[in-house]
């Protein structure tokens, strides 16, 4: 066995693909203190020491993670309710906080989903795991696009339902399979905003395939939730839909800054992932002052500063997309807007996930490199995580990052597509 796991292993090394974790020293802000991989000394650069970097990678894209006001709700929360919950929801986990931010969650969703109640859920993933294994039953079709999480593929597996994929967007050949499908239940299974493109599902569309063909339609808002719609509420929010067909599941470590995941749909949806799903039964809750901080989270997002925070990223993403090419082009020797982006571009979306392509993995990892020398923390993202020919350095924006940090990332850019020879 562990002769067999070295050599996988140092296959991986030889072909660059070994991941490695960085450690983070201080909290989740775009200024991080970072030291080197601490599993194995694999760090890209031996020299490495630690160091600080401008980040953008996280997706704490309101900036919460580190908000003083949700310091303070954890401490508060521990004072009331200790730190840990003890045990699963079902025997004796389930405290008055868990209740609250249900109940919290439940109203924030309540003019999108009709008859609604939320389930809260440790992790994401979790909450995928959940909800595919508790609806994906023997007479269940699930259609998933192929571009969606890996947490939903995984629920999709793990189901005993029939799971299909489609190609991305391709709202033709998923209403093909949906006419072909021959048992009585069928669920639609898509991220709201994709994780490695940033763009938005089509949920209108997908809703209306899903009243067509009698499905339903749950929308995977980790990325939309607390960022997009009124108040934050996210992709349904965005595109102003409300239908008892929808599910909606939303995960809490992200915009919410926190930690967690929820999963909001009809009231009898809920009663039954409670009574079924072994991911929610067979797991202990996570720590009611979680739960406690995650309410006061949610009051921010809903409220004046969370609209503030949300006017601020937008403004940093026009920023950024409207400053790469001409970044470019006046960076030293650039020859023009047009001809600069030599081949590297922004994918076409406004969300705070903004992926830069660059093409071979070699490319990807070197332009990251070349940020990172110059005091900048974006990751390279490569293949099978996105499709061959399309590694990216993939840029998240956040409420945190200031107007300078955009500037400074368009200019390390700018000195990454020369160094990389992007430029002609
Ligand atoms: C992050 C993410 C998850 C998993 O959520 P965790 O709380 O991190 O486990 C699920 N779906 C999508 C689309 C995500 O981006």
């Amino acid at each position: 066995m562990l002769n067999h796991l070295a050599r996988q292993l140092a296959e991986r090394d030889a072909q660059a693909m070994r991941r490695r974790r960085r450690v983070t020293e201080t909290a989740c802000a775009p200024q991080q203190h970072v030291s080197p991989s601490d599993d194995g000394g694999h760090a890209t650069d031996p020299a490495a020491a630690p160091r600080e970097l401008l980040a953008f990678c996280s997706n704490d894209y309101l900036g919460l993670a580190n908000h003083p006001a949700l310091i303070e709700a954890w401490a508060e929360g521990a004072r009331l309710y200790g730190v840990g919950s003890g045990a699963s929801h079902l025997i004796s986990g389930h405290s008055r906080a868990h209740a609250l931010l249900e109940d919290d969650l439940a109203d924030m969703l309540s003019p999108h989903l009709p008859e609604v109640r939320a389930l809260s859920f440790g992790t994401g993933y979790l909450a995928n795991l959940a909800l595919l294994t508790a609806l994906g039953d023997e007479q269940t079709s699930i259609y998933s696009d192929v571009l969606n999480h890996a947490s939903l593929f995984d629920g999709a597996r793990l189901a005993k339902a029939a799971a299909y994929t489609y190609p991305h967007h391709d709202l033709a050949g998923l209403e093909r399979r949906l006419a072909a499908c021959r048992t009585p239940r069928k669920l639609i299974v898509t991220d709201g905003v994709f994780s490695m493109d940033g763009d938005l599902a089509r949920v209108p569309e997908l809703l209306a395939l899903a009243e067509r063909f009698d499905a339903w339609v749950v929308v995977d808002d980790a990325h939309g939730f607390g960022v997009l719609g009124e108040q934050g509420r996210g992709v349904l929010s965005h595109f102003g839909l409300r239908s008892e067909r929808l599910i909606c599941m939303g995960t809490l470590g992200k915009a919410a800054g926190v930690g967690g995941a929820f999963v909001a749909a009809h009231r009898t949806i809920i009663d039954w992932l409670v009574q079924s799903a072994r991911a929610y039964i067979y797991t202990t809750a996570a720590p009611p002052a979680m739960a406690h901080t995650l309410r006061a989270s949610l009051r921010l997002i809903r409220g004046a500063e969370g609209d503030q925070r949300r006017q601020h990223l937008g403004e940093l993403i026009g920023a950024l997309r409207g400053g790469w090419p001409a970044a470019l082009a006046a960076s030293p020797g650039g020859t023009g807007a047009a001809a600069a982006t030599g081949g590297w571009h922004l994918t076409d979306t406004r969300t705070a996930i903004q992926p830069l392509i660059v093409g071979g993995s070699a490319e990807a990892l070197a332009a990251a490199a070349a940020l990172e020398s110059q005091g900048l923390w974006v990751p390279a993202i490569r293949p099978p995580t996105v499709p061959a020919g399309s590694a990216r350095l993939r840029i998240t924006l956040s409420a945190a990052h200031s107007a300078g940090d955009v500037e400074r990332l368009l200019a390390a850019l700018a000195v990454a597509a020369r160094t990389a020879g992007a430029l002609a």
